[in-house]
């Protein structure tokens, strides 16, 4: 048997609304993930994207199996998602949204604990707790609550059962596996009333449906597996009795804090990518560089959606 091939498991049906009509949106055209340190080859057959004609989500398939991706992040652990981001606007956006200064907060995917740090910084009161697949250096500064070791779309989710004011899943939902699950889950953590706010890809907007999803940086990842956009995500929300309250378009967080100088290089490679997509991988890697697409500094190819429990 081969060890890498049984690793891949396909995915026939939408993981938000389980409906099995699809539009084949291509492959991607990458034959590895790079990860960390790492080139992860990919199934001979290739990774394709799909859009469920039911409610709109684009998925890929087939994805890798829980076991062989933990693997993976544990192998590069520190290498990524320790990028430091400064989270004041987020704070300020958290303050707004509760409508107060006090909350008990549970930030999903909380890595180092940066967004839990800049809370405590902005004076917010109330518990800081956190949700991750592992405990990375520098949470506990920022940490005054539980830690959950776990996912977000675990089917045995075990917790305090305490219900927070507030839960955070920023670059959480391109992760999920199972997103019934972790609505389920979130109804569960929530205090009726309470809200969660998100951040993740939006398929529909401009710059994946003027390229493409497949060809979208965004769906190279192999750690990225669902693409999330206004519909798909309000249809799985009112499901499980959420209600979406706000939606915005903005660029992913690395973008918004760019300083001149990496403007003016992202500027210059999106603008070469504009001319030429098809020929921009190859420049890139006679330049040395990897790269299937740059990400211009501009692009609002994310959103940020805020969702009341009923
Ligand atoms: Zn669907």
């Amino acid at each position: 048997m081969d060890p890498i091939r049984s690793r891949w498991l396909e995915v026939a049906r939408c993981p938000a609304c389980d409906a099995g009509e699809r539009r084949d949106r291509g492959a991607i055209p990458e034959r590895c993930y790079p990860f960390g340190g790492e080139r992860v080859p990919t199934p001979a057959h290739g990774i394709r994207l799909f859009e469920c004609a039911a409610c709109g989500l684009a998925y890929k398939s087939p994805l890798p199996d829980a076991a062989f991706l933990a693997a993976i992040f544990e192998r590069q652990l520190g290498a990524k998602w320790m990028a430091a981001h400064d989270y004041a606007a987020e704070v300020a956006a958290l303050r707004r949204t509760a409508g107060r200064d006090a909350f008990d907060l549970l930030d999903i995917g909380a890595a180092g604990g940066d967004l839990l740090a800049a809370c405590a910084a902005a004076g917010v009161a109330g518990l800081r707790s956190a949700l991750d697949v592992l405990r990375y250096p520098g949470l506990e500064r920022a940490l005054n609550g539980e830690f959950i070791e776990g996912v977000l779309d675990s089917a045995s989710l075990a917790w305090s059962g305490h219900r927070y004011h507030v839960v955070t899943a920023f670059d959480v939902f391109e992760h999920l596996h199972r997103p019934r699950n972790a609505f389920a889950n979130l109804r569960a953590l929530l205090a009726p009333g309470g809200f969660v706010l998100i951040e993740s890809g939006d398929s529909q907007s401009a710059w994946p449906r003027r390229f493409g999803t497949r060809r979208w940086w965004y769906a190279r990842l192999i750690e990225h597996h669902i693409f999330w956009s206004r519909e798909p995500l309000e249809r799985c929300a009112a499901v499980h009795g959420f209600e979406l309250v706000q939606w915005r378009r903005l660029r992913h967080k690395s973008r918004r804090q760019l300083g001149a100088a990496a403007i003016a290089r992202d500027l210059a490679k999106s603008a070469l990518y504009h001319v030429a997509p098809d020929s921009y991988a190859g420049w890139a890697a006679l330049l040395g560089k990897e790269g299937n697409q740059p990400c211009s500094p501009f692009a609002r190819d994310h959103f940020r959606a805020c969702l009341r429990r009923r």
